[in-house]
């Protein structure tokens, strides 16, 4: 190993984002423990890292303590579609708040630097267009969709009074809509649903008049940004956003999608779920600045590469 090796662990790191940080951590030559319950990820998106012996998995719920020595900690476990979060809305406050209590504390005992997977859910539904980091959001602490954006508020809190208490290295990303290959066909974001209902012929379900709009961005530009930040030195806690500012309805989504698989699907509208956020996009002005960085994959080639892997995994179920 490298002499600049460190031991990373990546909580969540079955999941979508999470198995392709693991990847490229390894890459660069670190260690890595992928730690992940398995409630959303799948072994099929890191079967193909086990054979390296730089990489190791743990089946483990970050509610629970945990005792290892790793020199810095990526928490991305918990679940963030919507359908999802919302299955057992108890288990997803308490792995945002439990969780993130038990990797403050084995940071803290550790003095590893830790990054917070937050979410531009805590703008809720959005009264500042587009969002800076200074706005502090507008979310219904009582709804279905509370049990992620209290959670994650939360957690921002608690890794902000550990760097405030202790003088614990933080970093607090807050990303927007992410797409890419390995998320689930089921995951029941919008990306994946609309790309899989047009590659089987399904109705495209678009939940309300399609007028809300989000930003995607692609998962490597995602990537690229969070290694850097978390690599950066000094005292920069954030929060920072992360995600591409090009903005969509999903009118526009389902169309883009419609013709770039080919697809004869036709467009079902179905109801708008309660506290939908009706607008959303990112201000990165504060990650360009610390970064030098900006989003390199627009909308159509990140969608182009999402169609292909959904191609050839709806090809093998066959
Ligand atoms: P994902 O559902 O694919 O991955 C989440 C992973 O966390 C899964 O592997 C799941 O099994 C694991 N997990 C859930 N609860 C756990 C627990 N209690 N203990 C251990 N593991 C647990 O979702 P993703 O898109 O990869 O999101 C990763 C992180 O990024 C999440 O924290 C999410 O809130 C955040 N995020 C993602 C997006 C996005 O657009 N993808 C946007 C904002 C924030
Ligand atoms: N913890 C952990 N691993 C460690 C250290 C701590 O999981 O290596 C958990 C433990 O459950 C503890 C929590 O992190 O309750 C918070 O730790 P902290 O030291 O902040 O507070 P404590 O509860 O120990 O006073
Ligand atoms: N959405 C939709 N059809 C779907 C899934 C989602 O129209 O099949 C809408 C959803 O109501 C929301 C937007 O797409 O307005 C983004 O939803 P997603 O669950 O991907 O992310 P989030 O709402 O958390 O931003």
């Amino acid at each position: 190993m490298a002499a600049s090796s460190k031991r990373i662990m990546v909580t969540g790191g079955a999941g979508f984002l999470g198995s392709h940080l693991c990847e490229r951590l390894l890459k660069q030559g670190h260690e890595v423990l992928c730690v992940d319950n398995y409630f959303t990820g799948r072994k099929d998106n890191i079967v193909h890292l086990l054979p390296n012996p730089f990489f190791e998995v743990l089946r483990h719920d970050i509610t629970m303590p945990l005792y290892v020595e790793v020199d810095a900690i990526y928490n991305l476990a918990c679940p963030a579609s919507p359908v999802h979060y919302q299955f057992d809305p108890v288990q997803t406050t308490k792995t945002s708040v439990h969780g993130a209590i038990n990797m403050l504390g084995l940071a803290k005992r550790l003095k590893a630097k830790i990054l917070q997977a937050s979410t531009s859910e805590v703008y809720g539904d959005p009264a500042i267009h587009p969002q800076p980091e200074e706005y502090w959001g507008n979310v219904n602490p009582i709804g279905p969709r509370a049990c992620y954006d209290e959670g994650k508020r939360c957690a921002e809190t608690l890794f902000f009074d550990y760097h405030r208490q202790y003088r614990l290295p933080i970093r607090v990303v807050r990303i927007f809509n992410t797409y890419g290959p390995r998320m689930h066909p089921d995951d029941g974001r919008v990306v994946s649903n609309f790309i899989v209902q047009a590659l089987k012929g399904d109705p495209i379900t678009i939940y309300g008049e399609g007028t809300q709009t989000r930003s995607f961005c692609y998962v490597d530009d995602l990537l690229e940004a969070m290694n850097r930040f978390m690599d950066v030195d000094g005292d920069v806690p954030g929060p920072l956003n992360i995600g591409n500012p090009g903005e969509f309805t999903m009118l526009e989504l389902a169309e883009t999608v419609i013709r770039l698989t080919g697809s004869s699907s036709r467009i079902l509208h179905k109801p708008l779920p309660a506290d939908d956020p009706k607008q959303r996009q990112p201000d990165i002005a504060k990650a360009k600045s610390l970064l030098d960085w900006e989003p390199q994959i627009p909308l159509e080639e990140g969608l182009k590469r999402t169609i292909r892997y959904f191609r050839q995994l709806l090809k093998a179920a066959d």
